[in-house]
C-alpha cells in the first residue's frame, strides 16, 4: 500500500500528495507519496505560526513538558517500525535507523526536562532601590530546515529545543526523506500540540525554504546541509535581521600515530569513514597516518573493508547500506575519478555494485598516496570514500588535520597521553575525538563545528538555549 502524506498546516492536513519517495536499495519501492507545497502555502504556514507563538511562548513549562515526553514515548514505543521506514527511505542500515530513532526519542526526552529547568537571574540595580531581572523568552517563529543524512534525529534535535522554549515552527525537511518528517509531526501533532505551533512544508528547496528565507516573519532559521544553501540562508537572514545558525560540511580529519592500538584505530576508521555509507557530515574522510604504522593500518583497513557486507538496508546482515539516490552516487564517482586523475592510488573498491534489486550501490573507497592539497582532501565528498595521507610525526599531523576550510570533528588514535592532551587543545575542531571515531557524539552535550563546518550558537544539550531563546533584562523600581 503507497503512503499518502499531507502537510501540517495550522492544524490541518493539506496538499496533493503526488512526489514519490523512493527506496535507494531498490529503486521499484515506492515509499510513498507526499505534498509539495508551494510558496503560498508556505506562507500560509508562517502565518500560522505567527498566531499561534503568543499564547505558546506563554504556555507553562508543564504543557510542553507533556508534548515532548508524550512524543518521546511514542517514538520510542515505534523504534523498531520508525527505525526500519527511515531505513528504507534514506539506505542507512537497519541497526542504524533504530538507532537513530531511538536518539531521538531521547533528544525529546532530555527537552521534556529542559521545560522544567528554565531559570533566570536577578541581580540588584547599580541604583538604589531598583531591581534587574534577566529573563530568557521564546524567539517566535522558527525556520527549521533539514538534510536527508538523519531524517528523524536532525529535525527531533531542532524541533525539541524549539518548542520546549516556546517557540513556533515551521519545518521544512528534504525532498529526499519526507516520511520520517511527517512521523515525528505526526506524533507531536497528536500529543496535543495546539493548531499553528508546528507546522510542516514539505517540498522543494528552492520553492518553500526560498519562501522561508524571503519571509520577514520568520524570527529565526535554524539549518544543517551544504556550504552552498547555508550561504544563501546567511545572506537572505541578514537581510532581515533573522537570527540563524549553519550546521554544514566537514573534511573530518582522523590522525592514527605510530603507538596507536592498531585494532583501535582500523575500528574508528572503518566505522568513522564508511559507516551510514559515508554520510555523514562527522565523517573520517582524511585518515592521516604515520610512518612507522602507515602500511601495516592501510593493509588493516583494506581487510576490514574487504569483508564488510554491503546491500540492502533492510536486510539485517548489511553493514553498509547503498548511497542515497542517483545525484549522490555521480558526486561520489566523480570525486573517486578526481582523486584518480590527481595521482593518488586506489588501493580499494570504489566500483558500483550489482545486488538482487536495483539500488545505488557503491564499494567503499580507499585513496593512499594522496596529499592535503589534492581536493579529494579538501572538499567535501558525503560518500563512503576516505583517503590516507601519510605524514613522518605528530607534528606534521596537527598542521594536516588543522589545514582545512572545515572544521566539525576531528580525532586521534593515540596511546599517548601527551599527544592525545595537544591534539584536543589544539585542534582546529569544534568536536575531537580520542580513540573514538569522528563520527558518533551523545545527545546532551554541545553539536557543532568552527570555520567553514558552522556558524552560530551550538546546537544540543542545554547550549541549545542561546539560539532558541532572547534574553530579557527588566527594572523594577519597587518605591
Ligand atoms: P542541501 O543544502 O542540499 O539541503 C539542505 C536543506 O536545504 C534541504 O531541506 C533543502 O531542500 C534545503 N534547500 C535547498 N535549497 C534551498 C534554498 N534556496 N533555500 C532554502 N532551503 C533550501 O544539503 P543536503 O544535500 O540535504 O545535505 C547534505 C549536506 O548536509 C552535507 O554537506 C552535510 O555535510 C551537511 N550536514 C551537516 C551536518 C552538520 O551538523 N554539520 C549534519 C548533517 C548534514
Amino acid at each position: 500500500m503507497t503512503l499518502h502524506r499531507k502537510n501540517l498546516i495550522d492544524g490541518e492536513w493539506l496538499g496533493e500528495a503526488g512526489s514519490r519517495n523512493i527506496n535507494p536499495s531498490n529503486t521499484n519501492d515506492v515509499v510513498g507519496e507526499y505534498a509539495s507545497a508551494g510558496p503560498d502555502e508556505a506562507k500560509q504556514a508562517i502565518a500560522a505560526a505567527k498566531a499561534a507563538f503568543p499564547a505558546w511562548s506563554r504556555s507553562g513549562p508543564l504543557a510542553r513538558h507533556a508534548v515532548l515526553k508524550k512524543t518521546s514515548d511514542e517514538i520510542m514505543a515505534r523504534k523498531d517500525e520508525i527505525g526500519r521506514s527511515l531505513a528504507r527511505e534514506e539506505g542507512k542500515t537497519l541497526a542504524e535507523g533504530v538507532g537513530e530513532t531511538i536518539r531521538a526519542a531521547q533528544i525529546f526526552d532530555f527537552f521534556a526536562g529542559e521545560t522544567l529547568r528554565l531559570s533566570g537571574e536577578m541581580v540588584p540595580s547599580v541604583r538604589p532601590g531598583v531591581g534587574v531581572e534577566m529573563t530568557r523568552e521564546g524567539v517566535g517563529v522558527v525556520g527549521i530546515i533539514t538534510p536527508w543524512n538523519f531524517p528523524i534525529a536532525i529535525p527531533a534535535w531542532k524541533i525539541a529545543p524549539a518548542l520546549a522554549y516556546g517557540n513556533t515552527i515551521v519545518f521544512k525537511p528534504a525532498e529526499l526523506v519526507p516520511e520520517s518528517a511527517w512521523t515525528i509531526v505526526d506524533i507531536l501533532h497528536r500529543a496535543g500540540l495546539p493548531k499553528g505551533v508546528l507546522n510542516l512544508v514539505m517540498g522543494k528547496g528552492s520553492v518553500v525554504g526560498q519562501a522561508m528565507l524571503d519571509s520577514p516573519d520568520v524570527n529565526a532559521i535554524s539549518f544543517t546541509g551544504s556550504v552552498g544553501t547555508g550561504k544563501r540562508v546567511a545572506a537572505a537572514s541578514v537581510e532581515h535581521m533573522c537570527k540563524f545558525q549553519l550546521e554544514m560540511g566537514g573534511k573530518n580529519p582522523l590522525v592514527v600515530l605510530d603507538d596507536a592500538d592498531l585494532a583501535v584505530a582500523i575500528d574508528c576508521a572503518v566505522n568513522g569513514a564508511y559507516f551510514s555509507t559515508g554520510q555523514r557530515c562527522t565523517a573520517s574522510s582524511r585518515l592521516i597516518v604515520t610512518d612507522g604504522i602507515h602500511d601495516r593500518f592501510v593493509d588493516a583497513v583494506k581487510e576490514r573493508l574487504d569483508k564488510l557486507v554491503i546491500g540492502d538496508a533492510l536486510d539485517a546482515k548489511t553493514q553498509i547500506g547503498p548511497v542515497v539516490d542517483q545525484t549522490q552516487l555521480k558526486q561520489d564517482e566523480d570525486y573517486i575519478a578526481i582523486g584518480r586523475q590527481e595521482g593518488a592510488e586506489l588501493a580499494f573498491g570504489g566500483d558500483r555494485l550489482e545486488r538482487g534489486t536495483p539500488g545505488f550501490y557503491l564499494q567503499p573507497a580507499l585513496f593512499v598516496g594522496s596529499n592535503n592539497a589534492m581536493r579529494i582532501s579538501r572538499e567535501e565528498i558525503f560518500g563512503p570514500v576516505a583517503n590516507v595521507i601519510r605524514v613522518k610525526d605528530y607534528d606534521e599531523a596537527l598542521a594536516v588535520a588543522n589545514d582545512t576550510p572545515f572544521g566539525l570533528t576531528s580525532g586521534i588514535c593515540t596511546t599517548s597521553l601527551k599527544h592525545a592532551t595537544h591534539f584536543k587543545r589544539n585542534s582546529e575542531a569544534g568536536m575531537v575525538m580520542v580513540n573514538l571515531p569522528t563520527a558518533g557524539v551523545d545527545f546532551h552535550v554541545p553539536f557543532g563545528g568552527r570555520k567553514g563546518s558552522s556558524y552560530g550558537p551550538r546546537e544540543q544539550g542545554r547550549y541549545a538555549m542561546e539560539f532558541y531563546t532572547t534574553v530579557k533584562t527588566a527594572y523594577t523600581f519597587a518605591g
